[in-house]
């Protein structure tokens, strides 16, 4: 099992140098069981020349035994070890070079296909002070590579993504809806009854669809994930005779296997040598349901065989619609293999998923932009669509794709925001919903899931709130059972808010207010606290943020009786703490509470 925070698969790390392998070592510490250490490190050698036997020796095991290297070497000695064992761009495993003083994390080779990119962004991360250093074209322009949509690809994947990149015209031609990420303003979607391939035109195509086509060679085709095909098979089944049935099948129905993305079966199957090995065949996983689910579902060519032999009057095509889910449809109705000489030991279906919009739900963090977490940003550049109120677009707007649709709307829009989203992501593309901090934290998530019926993927990201970040910045308030309040009573009745802060102030909660105070709600905040007070000594530890990791920020240590409510606006948060909070060099502490029972 890799850390939670290593890049996936085996990384080799070469060193040579005393300080190589101090940063080896960082890395291994890093990233514990991802690793593996080549190469002693004896002296000299880094040159890549003559004499360069231990360092050589280590980058040729390397190579060979790994996903991914890190080799703390010039990149220049790096090219000359690995030119020898170049083979294909598929296979090679991704290199990257960190130099000597560790300033720069060089993903030398392999970037997307490889990894190298991704894996000198996570070495810069865990060594101090480095930088990555990406080269390829489409990540360096905020384009998204073809091969890094995490969709098969194929057909003429370099040329397509150079002239992507070189902002010459591109069709995108889909035949299916696919949640794609924003693409550039030269790729323009092909309307009207638009042809596979090339089009005649010379020009480039991006096409997008699970049908077999044979691409020319200015097309790239990118492979939905739309297709499941069902299988059964009677004990002891050949592979050979599985495999070849359901080849046949999808080049009979002229569907591309790239677009398969499971195999489906009985349970009682699960284990079906002739099953297995196709499904690895295939290169995609095998899913088995239990014969009562099968037998629940509504098939075109029900048999009495089946049912006899496993309880379901249908495995194949019942198979390959549940795994399609709701909405599938059978592209292939069930068929036997057709064996010379003998009975026909298989049988199988293809069915189509109806495609699925997605909906991320992303909180950005409080302002700063290193509390917007990695992932949030993944979500933004994945996205072609984004919704939001202005002040936070603006928050994230350098970091969208160029070509991402941005639908943003002034305060009081809410309603309107959320239902934007849910349709964009009905209509079947990939939209993010942004808030600040988190998003299901009095903002747009719940309007959103809300408006969201099943027809769509929901991708929640969540967010550093505002209350975390004060309470960083205060000290350690909520070191205890907290609260948040917000004092607007635009959507909630005033009464209502009441009630919550008298049962925090009798319960002794540590309260963060939000939305404490705006120019035409001025008496809540005062009434709020006075009720707290009400159980609480005048000396209660108190802080309000203003702008926490914004531009302004300001961070006030107070006490509940002393706290100004003139120091307080809309961009602020205002927390209190509990009996037992105090104040420590100037921080509020709320202890945790181990010893409650006997210090009362
Ligand atoms: N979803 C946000 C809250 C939105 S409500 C979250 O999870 O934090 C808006 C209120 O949040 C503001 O009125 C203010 O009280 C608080 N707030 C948001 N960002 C803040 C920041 N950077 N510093 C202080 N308060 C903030």
């Amino acid at each position: 099992m890799n850390a939670p925070n290593a890049p996936a698969g085996l990384i080799g790390l070469v060193s040579a140098t005393a300080a190589g392998r101090r940063a080896r070592d960082r890395l291994a510490a890093a990233w514990p069981g991802a690793v593996r250490v080549y190469g002693t490190g004896g002296e000299g050698g880094a040159d890549g020349a003559d004499g360069a036997g231990t360092v050589r020796e280590a980058v040729t095991r390397a190579f060979a035994e790994c996903d991914r290297l890190v080799c703390f070497l010039a990149t220049g000695a790096t090219v000359r070890l690995i030119a020898p064992l170049l083979a294909d761009k598929a296979d090679d495993p991704g290199v990257v070079c960190v130099d000597e003083a560790q300033q720069y994390a060089v993903a030398l080779l392999g970037g997307h296909a490889g990894g190298a990119n991704d894996l000198a962004h996570a070495v810069a991360e865990a060594l101090p002070g480095c930088r990555p250093v990406v080269t390829t074209a489409t990540d360096a322009a905020g384009v998204p590579g073809l091969d890094t949509l995490g969709l098969p690809v194929e057909g003429s994947v370099a040329m397509v993504s150079r002239a992507i990149l070189d902002g010459e015209p591109v069709r995108l031609v889909r035949h299916h809806v696919l949640p794609l990420p924003a693409l550039p303003p030269n790729v323009t979607e092909a309307t009207g009854n638009a042809t596979e391939g090339d089009g005649g035109d010379g020009g480039y195509t991006l096409l997008v669809t699970d049908r077999a086509v044979a691409p020319g060679d200015r097309t790239a085709v990118l492979r939905p994930p739309t297709l499941a095909v069902g299988v059964g098979a009677s004990r002891g089944a050949p592979a050979e005779e599985v495999a070849a049935l359901v080849g046949q099948a999808l080049a009979d129905a002229g569907l591309s296997p790239l677009s398969v993305t499971e195999l489906a079966t009985v349970e009682a199957k699960a284990g079906e040598e002739g099953i297995v090995e196709t499904a690895r065949r295939l290169g995609v996983p095998l899913r088995t349901y239990p014969a009562g689910e099968l037998a629940a579902v509504p098939v075109p060519h029900p048999s009495d065989a089946p049912m006899a032999a496993v309880g379901t009057p249908s495995v194949a095509e019942a198979a390959a619609l549940l795994a399609c889910g709701e909405g599938a449809e059978l592209v292939v109705p069930k068929r036997k293999s057709a064996p010379e000489g003998r009975a026909a030991m298989a049988t199988c279906a293809v069915a189509r998923r109806r495609p699925r919009g997605r909906l991320a739900v992303v909180g950005l963090g409080p302002g700063a932009r290193d509390l917007l977490t990695p992932r949030a940003r993944d979500e933004l550049r994945r996205a072609s669509v984004v919704v939001g109120l202005d002040q936070y677009v603006d928050q994230i707007r350098d970091l969208l794709r160029p070509g991402t649709r941005v639908l943003e709307s002034g305060l009081g829009a809410e309603e309107e925001r959320a239902r934007t989203a849910v349709a964009e992501a009905r209509a079947g593309r990939a939209v993010a919903l942004i808030g600040s901090g988190d998003a299901g934290v009095y903002a747009m998530a719940s309007p959103a899931l809300a408006e969201a019926s099943a027809d769509i993927d929901v991708v929640g990201v969540p967010g550093v709130t505002a209350a975390l970040a004060a309470a960083a910045l205060l000290g350690a308030p909520l070191g205890h059972d907290h609260v948040s309040i917000s004092l607007s009573d635009l959507h909630t009745p005033w009464e209502v808010i009441e009630r919550r802060v008298r049962a925090a102030a009798e319960s002794d909660l540590v309260v963060t207010f939000y939305n404490p105070r705006s120019r035409g709600r001025d008496w809540q905040l005062p009434k709020a606290l006075a009720l707290l007070a009400e159980h609480r000594a005048p000396h209660t530890p108190a802080g309000i943020v203003r702008n926490a990791s914004r531009p302004g920020e300001r961070t006030t240590v107070t006490t509940l009786g002393e706290l100004d409510p003139a120091a307080v606006d809309m961009m602020t948060v205002v927390t209190v703490g509990n009996t037992a909070t105090r104040t420590v060099a100037g921080r509020m502490v709320t202890p945790r509470g181990y010893r409650w029972q006997e210090s009362r």
